[in-house]
């Protein structure tokens, strides 16, 4: 945490004013989750909550952006007022349910100022070390979205009681509690009744975190498998040279860098959104496309990835097992695969310059094939085939960003195994002509050795 919050990973965004600062503060937090997953928990919800209070709330901003954004990691739970930096989570979810935050019945009595007192119970809220939280709760003008802070002005713990902390599959490195709220004391975040619209600011910064945490998660499986094969022999060959070891590991680099670009695309159109309509309307579909996509991969391609290290990968000093674990927890968290399609669906009625904005993105590759199939897919798009249709906006997206950004042996290969009729399902399953080795060669972490 002391090395990231130092280096900005959960503030370069809203800090750095030079052009490309959500680029380069991607960039940075791709790394670091390769290193250590669970920690981008509470640097993905810290980053994500200052859009939200910029937007709904200018003075709570003021009073917590420069503590959000300190590069300082000043652990210990003390007033806002007494620390040098801090960190944000989010409390939605409620027993009843995640998805459906409006089913939220924690109560939000007002008690003049725009304070309120917040009785109820959260079932999952990430990180509750946190200093403070932005929580959904019932207030006489409807859901509305609050600031709570764990500690009081005056030093006193606030009326947030942490009941349990989840025995989760994976993720173990960051807590997740179940939380009950006593009276807690808590700001108002923009007004009664809009704290949906309020938190989806917060909401759609950290689901383009889930794209780029499963991104990183395929890098470093990438890694271990591609350094493994080439190093191990078996049957007499070095299994990196064996054809059908290659098809395997260049599948899983198609799908790593396809996952890579376009979470870095999507980071630029987070630079853009502001000042160019087009980037914020691509944002706006790309991010839930990409959610639904990309998360999906990962654990299938976790597993596959494993599995060319044979027995040793599945022990835990392979670090795979982790990868495994963590690779579904972003699928689900932050608008499950159903969830996220039906937000797709939802862009498509009533946001149609997301989906132009979209298409015209993948026409920049210059492949009418392409546009056609991701056309097709929207004009198809219905609540019971909304994964066909968010997938093939996926693979178009995908494809059309490795014609522009990779050599043609990656697009090329890409777009044969995703959208031709030549591949099977499981990954290794290539159709003919593909240049494996090459492709392989082109991520194979070289320069280490042990
Ligand atoms: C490790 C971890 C950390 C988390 N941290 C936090 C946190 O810090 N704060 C927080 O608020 N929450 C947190 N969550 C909760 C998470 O956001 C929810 O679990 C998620 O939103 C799903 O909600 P749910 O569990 O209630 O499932 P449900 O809403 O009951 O959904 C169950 C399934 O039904 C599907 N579904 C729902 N509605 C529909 C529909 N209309 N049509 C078709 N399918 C549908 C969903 O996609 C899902 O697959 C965390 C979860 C995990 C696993």
């Amino acid at each position: 945490m002391r090395l990231s919050v130092s280096h900005g990973l959960h503030s370069l965004s809203w800090t750095e004013t030079r052009p490309g600062a959500h680029v380069a503060r991607a960039t940075l937090f791709y790394l670091a989750a390769q290193v250590e997953a669970g920690h981008g928990c509470p640097l993905s919800m810290t980053h994500a909550a200052v859009p939200a209070l910029r937007a709904s709330s200018p003075e709570l901003a003021a009073e917590w952006e420069p503590l959000l954004t300190s590069r300082e990691y000043d652990f210990g739970l003390r007033p806002a007022v007494e620390k040098r930096g801090a960190l944000c989570g989010m409390a939605m979810t409620e027993r009843q349910g995640g998805s459906d935050v409006r089913a939220n019945t924690t109560t939000a009595r007002p008690l003049g100022g725009g304070e309120y007192a917040l009785d109820g119970a959260k079932w999952f809220c990430s990180a509750p070390m946190c200093d403070a939280f932005l929580v959904l709760a019932q207030a006489p003008g409807g859901l509305s979205c609050f600031l709570l802070p764990r500690v009081l002005p005056d030093g006193t713990r606030n009326g947030f009681h942490i009941q349990r902390l989840k025995d989760k599959l994976g993720d173990r490195s960051n807590a997740s509690g179940e939380i009950e709220l006593e009276s807690a004391w808590a700001s108002l975040v923009g007004e009664e009744g809009r704290g949906v619209r309020t938190i989806v600011e917060m909401v759609v910064h950290t689901r383009f975190d889930c794209v780029l945490g499963t991104a990183a998660a395929m890098r470093q499986a990438v890694e271990q498998a591609t350094h493994h094969a080439a190093h191990r022999s078996a049957f007499g060959a070095v299994l990196a040279d064996r054809p059908l070891m290659q098809s395997v590991l260049a599948d899983l680099c198609l799908e790593s860098e396809a996952a890579t670009v376009t979470a870095l695309r999507l980071a630029r159109a987070y630079d853009r959104r502001g000042s160019d309509p087009r980037e914020a309307a691509f944002a706006r579909i790309a991010t839930a496309v990409a959610k639904y996509w990309v998360c999906k991969r990962g654990p299938g391609h976790a597993a596959e990835a494993l599995e060319c290290l044979g027995g040793n990968g599945y022990v835990e000093e392979s670090g795979l097992p982790r990868v495994y674990r963590q690779q579904p927890l972003q699928s689900i968290w932050e608008g499950s695969g159903n969830v996220v399609c039906l937000d797709v669906l939802r862009a498509l009625a009533r946001e149609p310059e997301s989906l132009e904005a979209l298409l015209d993105e993948i026409r920049l590759a210059g492949d009418p094939d392409l546009t056609a199939a991701a056309e097709r897919a929207a004009a198809e798009a219905d609540e019971t085939r909304a994964r066909v249709a968010v997938e093939r906006l996926a693979l178009a997206l995908q494809a059309s960003l490795l014609v522009r950004h990779a050599p043609p042996a990656v697009a090329d290969a890409f777009r044969a195994a995703r959208l031709g009729s030549d591949a099977g399902h499981a990954y290794g399953a290539l159709p003919a002509g593909v240049d494996a080795a090459g492709i392989v060669e082109r991520h194979r972490p070289t320069g280490i050795s042990y």
